[in-house]
């Protein structure tokens, strides 16, 4: 007997849960390439992008994951012994210098720890320091997916007008990008990264590079940019992909078309308003765990918090506990705790996360809830009471 059989649910923060539409538009025979309509659904999903991250500008689409959009953004705009200033709020900041890093790129990263957002006033300071203006950008995360802290975007914008300063600004917005309300243009980001595994809701493979006419200032002043790379030309994704960009990713592209009819039908601000809910419903039930005993969220301020994706504490080894015993007794699938601790240290089994990221609705986040909450009376670890009860007030409140 196992009480996990039927349906699992792999409530990691990306890759999502893919919607049955977007599976069976993809479970067809290969297209002719060169038939026109290959071009036209390009032309479309372009567009469609677009609405979602609020842009009226440009968008680059590359066969790749997170880290092809995070080198593509670099290769771009960056060059070899240009500086740039790296506001780190977890992991994924990291990762994305990293990167900029191998690319020849000066990366200066403040890093304000696991649990806080981008404090402005030392970004304030630091670019104020920097009279020369050497920094070319300023690189953040929009939603951190090892610690689940959302920066605030137009806070940071505010920040480099306040100073005067010139520096681009790069946001990765792939955890948060069809979760997370995200304005491109009206908060004044001149570069956004994402992909289609996380809110968008498209196995993983393809990836995006939203850039303003002022990140195509910085295009135009480079010599030399790989060819891979080069956005100018994937901005026409017609011309691109049918003459100049190889074989196109034909059943990604069938996939992405379904889940964003699924987004633009439902509407962008109602998904974001769904996500919003759905988080609070999550932070309502953590909250009341965390009355008593071990548990406790990893973002303090409800205000820096995700609402595509939950970080909890529960102390080591309660993190793995948990999510050992949901895997085994209840069929979910939660988040280790990526970039919180490092695997051989004994930390590591002290956290888990909670995705809920795009195909995500009350009955799942309920199950999620409940499996956590029967994990914490069947292995003993101290918790506050009336967790499940408080979630569904929440919903029941919030949802009119
Ligand atoms: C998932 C993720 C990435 C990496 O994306 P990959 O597709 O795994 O390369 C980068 N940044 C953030 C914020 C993410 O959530």
């Amino acid at each position: 007997m196992s009480l996990s059989n039927g349906r699992h649910y792999v409530a990691i923060p990306g890759p999502s849960v893919f919607p049955d539409q977007v599976l069976r538009a993809m479970h067809r025979p290969g297209p002719n390439i060169y038939a026109p309509e290959q071009g036209v659904l390009m032309a479309g999903v372009q567009a469609d992008l677009k609405k979602v991250v609020r842009t009226s500008h440009h968008a680059a689409m590359y066969i790749a994951n997170g880290h092809g959009a995070w080198e593509a953004a670099v290769a771009n705009v960056l060059a070899e012994g240009d500086r740039v200033l790296v506001l780190a709020t977890g992991r994924f900041a990291h990762g994305w210098a990293s990167m900029a890093n191998a690319m020849g790129v000066e990366t200066e990263i403040i890093d304000f720890g696991l649990r806080s957002t981008i404090d402005q006033e030392r970004v304030q300071q630091a670019l104020a320091a920097d009279k020369q203006h050497r920094y070319r950008a300023v690189m953040a995360v929009h939603v951190d997916t090892a610690t689940s802290v959302r920066n605030d975007t137009k806070a940071l914008r505010d920040t480099i007008d306040a100073v005067g300063h010139p520096a681009l600004l790069m946001i990765d917005c792939i955890a948060s990008l069809g979760c997370d309300k995200f304005e491109m243009d009206l908060w004044g980001v001149d570069v956004v990264v994402a992909g289609c595994q996380k809110g968008l809701m498209t196995p993983p493979g393809m990836a995006f590079v939203f850039f303003n006419q002022k990140a195509a200032g910085y295009r135009d002043q480079k010599k030399v940019v790989s060819g891979y790379w080069d956005w100018r030309k994937r901005a026409e994704p017609e011309e691109f992909y049918q003459y100049f960009g190889g074989t196109p990713p034909t059943h990604h592209l069938y996939g992405l078309r379904a889940a964003l009819d699924i987004i633009l039908a439902e509407g962008v601000e109602s998904v974001w308003k769904r996500h919003e809910i759905l988080a609070n419903t999550i932070y309502t039930a953590v909250e009341c765990w965390a009355n008593d005993g071990p548990v406790e969220l990893n973002i303090d301020d409800k205000e820096c918090r995700s609402h595509a994706v939950t970080s909890v504490r529960a102390g080591a080894p309660h993190g793995t506990g948990v999510r050992d015993w949901v895997f085994e007794h209840a069929g979910v699938s939660l988040g280790i705790g990526l970039g919180m601790a490092q695997p051989d240290d004994p930390e590591w089994h002290g956290f888990f996360r909670i995705g809920h990221m795009g195909h995500i609705n009350s009955q799942m986040i309920m199950g999620v809830l409940g499996s956590i909450d029967a994990a914490l009376k069947a292995l003993d670890i101290s918790h506050g009471s009336g967790a499940l009860e408080a979630a569904s007030s929440y919903l029941a409140n919030h949802n009119k």
